[in-house]
C-alpha cells in the first residue's frame, strides 16, 4: 500500500501551500517484522513536513522585512544566496535575501541587512543549539551525535566536532549573560555596602555557598599542569532546605568567584543583606572568597572534610588498642583520645583540640623511632591533621551548635554539585583532556540545565529588541499582495 500525506497550509492573506508526502508500505513487508511506520519513515515525514513550514516561514518573514517601516515601500535588494537551515526535523535550503536601508530614509546611508539571521542566528535553528547543547553538555559529544542522528533527520556531517561547537557557543551566551548580570549586580551591591553593615546578623536568614573545585586535565600541550573548575550550590536555609542554584566557574579568580556567588546568590533572593555563611574545604582560593564578599561573610570549613581526616586515625587507632598489649605505658587511651579531639573540634573548642593533638602526635614519636608502622601512619595523619587545623583555624566553628540550630555544616551540597556536574563528564573520564575555555562553556550549559533555565535563557537572548522591526506581523496587504 502506498500512503500519501497531504499538508495544506494558509498563510495571513489566504494563499494555498499544498505538499504531499509518500510513504511506500507493502504488505509483503511485514513478514519481515516491519510493522507500522519506522524511524526512517518518521525522519522522512517530519522533514518533507518541515522542508514545507521553514521554507515558507522564511520567505513571509523576509517579505516582512522588506517593508521599509518608515515609508512602507520596499527596500532595495542587494543580492539573494541560500541559507541551509538546520533543524530538528532535518536541513532545508532556503532564499537568503539582503535587503538594503531604504534610500529616501536613510540618506547616504549603504547598509545591508539579512532578514533570516535575525531569526536563525547560527546555522542551525535555536531549537537544534539547545538540543544538541543540552545533550552534549550530559554525555560525551560522540555519544550525543549518534544519539541525535538515531532518532532525528539529521544530515552524516554533523558529527562530535558539531556537537562541541554548537555546546560551546550556547555555553559562550550563558556566559555573556551571567558576566553582564554579575556586572550590574556589582553595582548596587557597591551602592548597599554601607547599609547592610548596620543590619543585625539573623540566623534564620543565612544564605550559604557550599562550594568545591574539582581537576580536569588539561588539553593545553603548553601547560602540562590540570586546571580546576569551581563547582557551587548556594541558598537560602538550613540543613533539609532545597539546596539552591549551581554556579560553575574555571576563572579562579577572586573577583570572578566573587561575582559569580554574588550573581546567585541575588537569584536566591539576597539584597545585599544578611549573613552569607561560605562552607569549603580549606583550598587556597575558596578562602580567598568570603575576603570579597559583603559583609557579614562568615567561612566555615567544611565538616566532613575534618572529619574525614579523623576517621582513617581513628580506625587505627581502635584496631592498636583492641590487638596490642605493649601500648599499655605509653597510650592506653589513643582510641578514647582521638575520639576526644574529634568532639573538641565538633565543638569548636579549638585550642584545646589543638593541645591534645599535639600531645597525641608528641607521644607517638618514640613508637614510630621504633619502627611501628601503625604509630608511624598515626603520627603521619595526626601531624597532617594538625597542620589543617592550625592553617584553618579562624573557619573552623561549633559545629555542634550550628548543627542543632538545624544549620549546615557541611559542603555534601557542593560535592553532590560537583559529581553530578563535574565528574560525569570529565573527571571519571580520565583518558579525556580538555580545554579550559571548551569545559568552562560547557559547564555553563550544564549549570543552566540543572537550574532548570537552560530554555528561557537561550530565549531570552533571542529576543534583544531590534529597532527596525515596526508592526512585524500587521503588514500592508495590499502591498505585501504585490510581491
Ligand atoms: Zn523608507
Amino acid at each position: 500500500m502506498e500512503w500519501t500525506i497531504s499538508i495544506e497550509g494558509k498563510n495571513e492573506f489566504g494563499d494555498i501551500c499544498r505538499r504531499e508526502v509518500r510513504v511506500d508500505k507493502s504488505e509483503e513487508r511485514l513478514r519481515d517484522g516491519n510493522l507500522g511506520l519506522s524511524i526512517g519513515d518518521g525522519k522522512k515525514i517530519m522533514a518533507a513536513l518541515q522542508n514545507a513550514v521553514v521554507t515558507q516561514e522564511a520567505e513571509t518573514y523576509a517579505l516582512f522585512r522588506r517593508v521599509c517601516p518608515d515609508c512602507h515601500t520596499f527596500r532595495p535588494v542587494k543580492d539573494y544566496t541560500t541559507r541551509r537551515i538546520r533543524t530538528v526535523f532535518g536541513t532545508v535550503e532556503v532564499r537568503n535575501p539582503r535587503w538594503m536601508l531604504c534610500r529616501d530614509c536613510h540618506p547616504g546611508m549603504v547598509d545591508a541587512f539579512a532578514p533570516l539571521k535575525e531569526i536563525c542566528p547560527d546555522r542551525a535553528t535555536p531549537e537544534l543549539m539547545e538540543l544538541t547543547a543540552r545533550l552534549g553538555s550530559t554525555m560525551p559529544y560522540r555519544q550525543a551525535a549518534s544519539l541525535l542522528a538515531e532518532f532525528l533527520p539529521i544530515e552524516p556531517t554533523e558529527t562530535h566536532a558539531t556537537v562541541r561547537k554548537r555546546t560551546i557557543r550556547v555555553g559562550e551566551r550563558l556566559d555573556d549573560q551571567i558576566a553582564e548580570e554579575a556586572w550590574r549586580a556589582r553595582l548596587q551591591m557597591d551602592e548597599r555596602r554601607q547599609l547592610e553593615m548596620q543590619l543585625p546578623g539573623d540566623r534564620r536568614k543565612e544564605f550559604v555557598i557550599s562550594i568545591d573545585t574539582a581537576h580536569v586535565r588539561s588539553a593545553d600541550p603548553n601547560s602540562a599542569r590540570n586546571f580546576e573548575i569551581v563547582v557551587a550550590r548556594c541558598g537560602r536555609g538550613g540543613r533539609g532546605d532545597a539546596g539552591g542554584r549551581y554556579f560553575t566557574t574555571s576563572n579562579t579568580d577572586q573577583p570572578a568567584i566573587r561575582d559569580r556567588t554574588l550573581h546567585a546568590l541575588r537569584r536566591e533572593g539576597y539584597c545585599g543583606f544578611g549573613d552569607v555563611t561560605v562552607i569549603s574545604d580549606g583550598a587556597e582560593i575558596l578562602k580567598r572568597l568570603p575576603r570579597a564578599m559583603p559583609k557579614p561573610t562568615t567561612h566555615i570549613i567544611d565538616w566532613f572534610h575534618i572529619a574525614m581526616k579523623i576517621q582513617p586515625m581513628q580506625q587505627i587507632a581502635d584496631h592498636m588498642v583492641r590487638s596490642r598489649s605493649d601500648l599499655a605505658g605509653i597510650l592506653p587511651t589513643i582510641d578514647r583520645d582521638i575520639r576526644a579531639v574529634k568532639w573538641r573540634l565538633w565543638h569548636g573548642r579549638l585550642d584545646r583540640a589543638i593541645r591534645d593533638l599535639q600531645d597525641i602526635v608528641t607521644r607517638l614519636l618514640p613508637l614510630r623511632g621504633a619502627g611501628d608502622l601503625s604509630a608511624a601512619r598515626l603520627h603521619s595523619l595526626g601531624s597532617q591533621l594538625l597542620t589543617y587545623i592550625r592553617s584553618n583555624r579562624s573557619a573552623i566553628t561549633n559545629y555542634g551548635a550550628r548543627y542543632r540550630s538545624g544549620l549546615r555544616v557541611a559542603t555534601t551540597l557542593a560535592e553532590s554539585a560537583v559529581n553530578s556536574l563535574v565528574a560525569k563528564r570529565m573527571v571519571k573520564k580520565q583518558q579525556m583532556r580538555w580545554s579550559q575555555h571548551g569545559a568552562h562553556m560547557l559547564m555553563q550549559v550544564r549549570t543552566a540545565e540543572m537550574n532548570g533555565e537552560l530554555r528561557d535563557r537561550l530565549r531570552a537572548g533571542f529576543r534583544e529588541p531590534e529597532p527596525q522591526v515596526p508592526s512585524l506581523f500587521k503588514p500592508k496587504p495590499p502591498l505585501l499582495r504585490a510581491a
